[in-house]
C-alpha cells in the first residue's frame, strides 16, 4: 500500500483544501502517515501571503526530499499557483497543483507517480471548485469552505493574484457538507473564505451586504448535531442592521467576530486601499454591539505600513483603544513583489516595524485581559475540546480558554460557572 504524508501551510483556506485532498487519497487506498516519517508521497498545501511563507513552503518541500528521495512531492496551494512550473525544478516535485484542479488531486497523483510529471497550475477559475470533506470524525471544531477569491486588490496583499476572482459555493452544497460533519459529531463549524463578506455576491442580486450569508447562517442553524457556528474573518460592511437583526436571532452562532481593520489611522486605510472609513468601521461596530454587547471582537492590524508615521501609528492605538477589540493579531508589514504597497515610498526599516508591532501586541494584551475580566463570576456554555494532563481545556461563545478538572464531553456545549484565578479562567460545570 502507498503511504503519503500531508503539511497543509498558512490560513484555514488552504487547510481545507489539504484536507479535502487528503481525502482523495485515503479514498483511493493510500495510507496516510506522519510527515515526520518516509512516505510515497508528500503533499504540501503551500502559502505565499508573506516572504516568510514562501520559505517554510520550500523548507518543507526541501525535509520531504531528505526524508526520501524517491517520493513524488506534490506542491499545492498559493506559492505553488504564484510560481507554477518553476516548482518542478526543486527536487523532488513531480506535481504541481495551483488554486484550481484541487478536485482531481488524486487522480494527479496517480499520474504523476506514473511518470508524468506534470503542472497542474492554470488560469483561475471563476466557478467554485466542488471540493468537499467528511471524515472528521472526532474534532471538535472544523472549518467549513464556503467561498474562494477576492476582488478587493488591497495594496498589500497578494491573494487575489493567486486565489483569483469571488466566488461562492452553492448555498444548499454548504448545508450538505455541515450535515456530514455534525453526522460525524462534529458538534463546531467555522465559516471559511478568502473573503467570507463576498459570499452570495456572484450567486445573485442581494438586498443587503451579507444577506445570503444570514441566509445560509439560519439553515446551519436548524441542523440537528451543530452546536456552535463561528464565522471566519470578516469585513465591517456585513454588520448591517438588516444583518445583525436576523442572525441575532440564532442561538448557535457564537457571539464572537472577526472584523479585519488593519490600521486606524484614515491616510494609512487609504494607501492600503481598504474598502472602508474608520467612523465607518465604528459605527459597524456600534451595529453589532447593539445586538450583541458582550461579544469578542478581534482583529488583524499590519504594523509598519510604508510611509507610517508617528503620528499615523498613534492614531492607529487611540482606535483601537477606542474600539476595545477582544484581540488583536499583529503583523509587522512584509512587502510581497508585485502588489503595489511593495515599491511605495517610505518602506521602514524592520527594527521600526517590530517596534511598532510591539507596541500594538501589549496594547493588544491589556485590551484582551479586561475583556476576559468581564467574564469573571458568569455562567456560560463551553465546548470542551482537549484534554492535557487530566485538565480539560475548552472555549466559550466568546472564544475565551477556560479550563476544567473533571472529564467533560467534547461533542456538546455544558453551562459552566467561570472563575478567574491568575489571568486563568476556571469553569465548574453546573
Ligand atoms: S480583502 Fe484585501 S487583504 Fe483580504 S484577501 Fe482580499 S485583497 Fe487580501
Amino acid at each position: 500500500m502507498r503511504t503519503f504524508a500531508v503539511c497543509a501551510l498558512g490560513c484555514r483556506v488552504n487547510q481545507y483544501d489539504a484536507e479535502a485532498m487528503r481525502e482523495q487519497l485515503l479514498s483511493l487506498g493510500y495510507e496516510q502517515v506522519e510527515f515526520s516519517q518516509k512516505a510515497d508521497v508528500y503533499l504540501i498545501a503551500t502559502c505565499t501571503v508573506t516572504g516568510t511563507s514562501d520559505k517554510k513552503s520550500r523548507q518543507m518541500i526541501n525535509r520531504a526530499h531528505r526524508k526520501n528521495p524517491d517520493a513524488l512531492i506534490v506542491a499545492a496551494g498559493c506559492l505553488a499557483q504564484r510560481e507554477g512550473e518553476a516548482l518542478l525544478e526543486i527536487p523532488g516535485v513531480g506535481l504541481v497543483i495551483g488554486s484550481s484542479n484541487r478536485a482531481m488531486a488524486g487522480q494527479l497523483v496517480e499520474e504523476a507517480l506514473a511518470g508524468m510529471k506534470k503542472s497542474a497550475v492554470e488560469e483561475l477559475d471563476t466557478v467554485f471548485e466542488p471540493l468537499a470533506i467528511g471524515q472528521m470524525h472526532g474534532r471538535t471544531r472544523v472549518a467549513l469552505k464556503i467561498q474562494e477569491g477576492c476582488d478587493r486588490f488591497c495594496s498589500y496583499c497578494i491573494i487575489p493574484y493567486v486565489r483569483g476572482p469571488i466566488r461562492s459555493r452553492a448555498l444548499e452544497d454548504c448545508v450538505e457538507e455541515a450535515k456530514r460533519l455534525a453526522a460525524h459529531g462534529v458538534p463546531e463549524i467555522v465559516l471559511t473564505g478568502i473573503h467570507l463578506t463576498s459570499y452570495g455576491r456572484d450567486l445573485g442580486r442581494q438586498a443587503y451586504p451579507g444577506q445570503m450569508l444570514a441566509e445560509l447562517l439560519e439553515q446551519l442553524n436548524a441542523i440537528e448535531g451543530v452546536h456552535r457556528i463561528r464565522m471566519g474573518s470578516l469585513e465591517p460592511s456585513v454588520l448591517s442592521e438588516e444583518f445583525m437583526a436576523r442572525v441575532a436571532k440564532l442561538d448557535k452562532f457564537a457571539h464572537q467576530m472577526h472584523v479585519a481593520l488593519q490600521s486606524g489611522s484614515e491616510t494609512v486605510l487609504r494607501r492600503m486601499k481598504r474598502s472602508y472609513t474608520k467612523e465607518g468601521y465604528a459605527r459597524h461596530i456600534d451595529i453589532l454591539r447593539k445586538y450583541w454587547p458582550d461579544a469578542a471582537i478581534s482583529t488583524d492590524m499590519i504594523a509598519g505600513f510604508p510611509g507610517e508615521t508617528e503620528d499615523e501609528a498613534k492614531e492607529t492605538i487611540e482606535f483601537v483603544r477606542r474600539i476595545g477589540f477582544s484581540h488583536l493579531h499583529v503583523f509587522p508589514y512584509s512587502p510581497r513583489e508585485g502588489t503595489p504597497a511593495a515599491v511605495m515610498e517610505g518602506q521602514l526599516s524592520t527594527q521600526k516595524k517590530q517596534a511598532r508591532a510591539a507596541q500594538l501586541i501589549a496594547v493588544g494584551e491589556e485590551l484582551k485581559k479586561a475583556y476576559i475580566e468581564q467574564f469573571d463570576g458568569t455562567v456560560q456554555d463551553v465546548l470542551f475540546e482537549r484534554e492535557r494532563d487530566g485538565v480539560y481545556i475548552g472555549r466559550t461563545g466568546e472564544d475565551i480558554e477556560v479550563v476544567c478538572d473533571t472529564p467533560q464531553p467534547f461533542d456538546r456545549l455544558v453551562s459552566c460557572k467561570l472563575t478567574l484565578q491568575d489571568d486563568i479562567m476556571h469553569a465548574q460545570v453546573l
